[in-house]
This record gives C-alpha cells, structure tokens and sequence, in this order.
C-alpha cells in the first residue's frame, strides 16, 4: 500500500468540509456479494441483460424471480464488512456529508450511514409491479399475489434495464456531488453510465479507490489500487493519528 498516498486521502479528509462517496459492487464483494464485470463477478455467470429487465418482469416472471430471489436470501447470509463501518463512522463524526451508491443491497444504511442515496434503487423493498402497493421480502420470496389487487408480479425497487432513473434521487446526489470539496469514489469499473459522469460533478478533488485501473482512473488527482475495506482501514488510522495533532481545527468544524 503506498503510505504517502494514504496520507494524503487522511489530510485531505479531515482539511474537508464536503466529502461525497461515491460506490459500487467492489465496495461489497469483501461482504461476499459478487460485482459485476470482474472475473468472478455475476456476468460471467449469468447475464443480467436478460433477467434484470422490464421484459424479464412482464414475461419471464419465473426466471426473474429467480434470480431475485436468490440475490435477497445472499443478502441475509452476508453483512457490511469493516470499510462500510469505517464510512459509518466517518458519517457520524461530521466527515462524511452522504454516499451516493450504485448498490441495491443496503449495506451502507445497515452499518450506520444516514445520508444514503441509491441511484439503482434497493433489494430491500418490494412492490407490486401492477398497482404500486409496497409489500414485503416474505411475500416475494413465496410469490404471494398482491394484497390490493390480487397481482402476480411483487418485485424489488430497484431499477431494471429499461426503465427510467429515480428523478428525486439523483437530483439530490448531484447537488450534493456539485457541492462537494472531496469526492472518493470506492469499487466501480465507471462503466455504467450515468453514474460514471457523477465524479466529474465536483470542483473538489477526486479520489479513486479501487483493485485496478478503470478507464477512467487517469483522471482522478489520485488512485489508491487494492481492497476497499484494507484501504480504508489505512486512511482511518492516518486520519486518527492526524486528529491528536488536528484537535481544536475538527472540534469547530464538527460543531
Ligand atoms: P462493476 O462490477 O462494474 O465494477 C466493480 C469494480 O470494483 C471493478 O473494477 C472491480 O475490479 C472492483 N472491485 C471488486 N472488488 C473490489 C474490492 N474488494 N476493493 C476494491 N475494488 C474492488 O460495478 P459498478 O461499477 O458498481 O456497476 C455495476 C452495476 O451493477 C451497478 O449498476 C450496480 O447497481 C449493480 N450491482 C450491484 C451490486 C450490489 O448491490 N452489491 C452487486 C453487483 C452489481
Ligand atoms: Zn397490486
């Protein structure tokens, strides 16, 4: 790990009035959800082009449930791992304004932060696709009809290929990216857009923290290679080891 390079996120951290994080599945995989596009990731083992999808809803609804299915009951074996703590604390001590996450898997709400912004929605609501009745994970996961209308196609709130971004969300999320001084992002290939032009928002610096290069790494003012939750364990003993002499300047700017 390169220590001069941890410094500098712990300086810049606490020098900060605004951090945004910015996260994706490799923020989760220490947790043992599997990501995306890496080599054990979910695409290489089924494509979610045809499960994650308004059509896989309306006409494959088995298949979909599947799927979804599978992913909710992963969610109760698996939990927050020990960057999500560290974010958390982060939060509450005043040095982390909110996370803006890709993630539908609730883990950063679960480990304490408050200021959560799911721009690809959440696993841990359900609905019904027919008239918008909120239901619950227990009636999905037995495929009970709807309790207003009778409907057969509960389904997670979270966003499919095909349908439209949370307008609200988003707004926010931008807002508080435009408005941030730090922005780290943790575990995203920046592959899926728009949430790869999110980091771009901020007249602050950019940080990078991910197991390798994405595309666009090179434009970020520093990169951190390795595991989110080791790297993140690093900067918090840097940023604590800074606190002793930093006292009277983060008392005020915590009041
Ligand atoms: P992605 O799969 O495209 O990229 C993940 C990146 O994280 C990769 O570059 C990978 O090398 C890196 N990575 C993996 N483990 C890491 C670790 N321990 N530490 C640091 N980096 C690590 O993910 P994305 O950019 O978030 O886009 C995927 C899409 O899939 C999103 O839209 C998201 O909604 C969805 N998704 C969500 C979950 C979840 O909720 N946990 C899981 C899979 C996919
Ligand atoms: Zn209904």
């Amino acid at each position: 790990m390169d220590l001069h390079k941890i410094t500098l996120v712990a300086d810049w951290l606490q020098a900060s009035e605004s951090t945004v994080i910015l996260t994706g599945a490799g923020m989760s995989t220490e947790s043992g959800i599997p990501d995306f596009r890496s080599r054990e990731g979910w695409w290489k083992k089924i494509n979610p082009m045809t499960v994650s999808t308004v059509d896989a809803l309306e006409n494959e609804y088995e298949l979909f449930h599947g799927f979804y299915s599978l992913r909710l009951t992963d969610l109760k074996t698996y939990h927050p791992h020990k960057g999500h703590h560290f974010l958390a604390e982060w939060e509450n001590q005043g040095f982390v304004k909110g996370i803006v996450t890709q993630n539908v898997d609730g883990f950063h709400q679960e480990a304490g932060n408050k200021s959560v912004h799911e721009l690809h929605g959440s696993l841990r609501s359900i609905f019904c696709s027919d008239c918008g009745q909120a239901s619950d994970e227990g009636a999905f996961l037995n495929q009970d009809t709807c309790s207003e209308c009778g409907g057969h196609h509960l389904r997670p709130d979270i966003i499919l290929f095909g349908e439209i971004l949370p307008q609200e969300v988003w707004g926010k999320a931008i807002r508080l990216i435009e408005e941030s001084d730090l922005l780290i992002v943790i575990g995203s290939s920046l592959q899926v857009s728009p949430a790869n032009e999110l980091p771009f928002l901020t007249n602050g610096k950019k940080v990078i923290i991910n197991n390798e290069a994405t595309l666009l790494s090179e434009q970020f003012d520093l990169q951190l290679e390795g595991k989110a939750g080791d790297i993140l364990e690093a900067i918090d003993e840097k940023r604590k080891g800074g606190e002793i002499h930093d006292d009277i300047e983060n008392t005020k700017r915590r009041t």
